[in-house]
């Protein structure tokens, strides 16, 4: 086998992870590497009638499930939702929190983004970076060596828009990303069909609604998906179609890669290498990209 990896992915709330890199993280797992989830924020405020305390703690427990589930471990830090700030405290915490696993990799958000907590999540990696190898800055824990590779999730943001340089094709696990999706229960049956106005549309039963999560499925056909299909089909919920953009979006740079399998691959996941992490070259791609 190759060298066994530490992979560390750094989300503001407790599904920015997941759906961007649930699908890798589960080919490291597959592969015997070790994924560690990074939640800044506590969850607490993505409910429309649970109160703070109570959101966070129905959330934290909800990411035990995904750790029950996948072998991945899941830190939340305790940062109310929408109150994450790149201070010194918080980059000083952040510093010692990736210098104590020693990840060989990072995964984050870019910092353009909605969302404050994204935004000062990726600046607070960011300002991250360098620091981690400086010897004097937290100097109760020891320094790296080198800056990891850092990598940031897709997003959909487009000035500057997002540029993939590595997509890993998710077929293989693409039922066991939605069953990780699925423990997410108050966010994606409750808060986030509440903020798209379609709660009343969510089934009741657990196996109905993962089936509702899902749809409207991809076609199995062969037939090549367009953005206006995208467009058409990702609006309402998550549905395949979610799981099926950077295929749709960046289907040249999947041929490149993957020649004539790529006609096979619906499903994928895309990251834009970070220019203040290690550089990803050549050969280090293959080793921090096994499969
Ligand atoms: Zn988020």
């Amino acid at each position: 086998m190759t060298k066994k990896l530490k992979v560390l992915m750094i989300g503001a709330h407790m599904d920015d992870n997941d759906f961007r890199g649930g699908g890798t993280a589960l080919k490291y797992i597959k592969d015997g590497h070790s994924v560690r989830f990074l939640s800044v924020c506590n969850g607490s405020g993505g409910h429309h009638e649970l109160s703070a305390p109570e959101v966070a703690a129905i959330r934290r427990k909800e990411a035990d499930a995904v750790a029950d589930l996948t072998g991945i471990e899941y830190d939340v830090w305790d940062i109310e939702d929408c109150e994450i700030i790149a201070n010194l405290e918080n980059r000083k915490r952040m510093v010692r929190y990736i210098r104590q696993y020693k990840p060989d990799i990072i995964f984050t958000h870019r910092t353009n983004d909605y969302h404050a907590d994204h935004r000062n999540t990726a600046l607070l990696v960011q300002d991250a970076s360098y620091l981690l190898i400086v010897p004097n800055f937290c100097p109760d824990v020891a320094a790296l060596i080198h800056t990891p590779v850092i990598m940031h999730f897709y997003d959909r943001f487009k000035n500057p828009v997002f540029n993939p340089d590595v997509i890993i094709p998710i077929d293989d696990v693409i039922d066991e990303k939605y069953e990780m999706i699925n423990c997410h229960v108050s966010q994606v049956y409750e808060w986030l069909p509440f903020t798209n106005g379609v709660l009343d549309q969510v089934p009741t039963d657990p196996e109905e609604r993962l089936d509702w999560l899902r749809k409207p499925l991809v076609p199995r056909d062969g037939t090549q998906l367009t953005e206006a299909d995208l467009n058409r089909f990702i609006a309402s919920n998550n549905s395949e179609y979610r799981e099926a953009t950077p295929v749709i979006k960046y289907r040249d740079k999947i041929i490149e890669r993957y020649g004539d399998l790529a006609k096979d691959i619906l499903f994928a996941e895309a990251f834009e290498v970070s220019e203040y992490g290690n550089p990803l070259t050549k050969e280090n791609e293959k080793m921090l990209f096994p499969f």
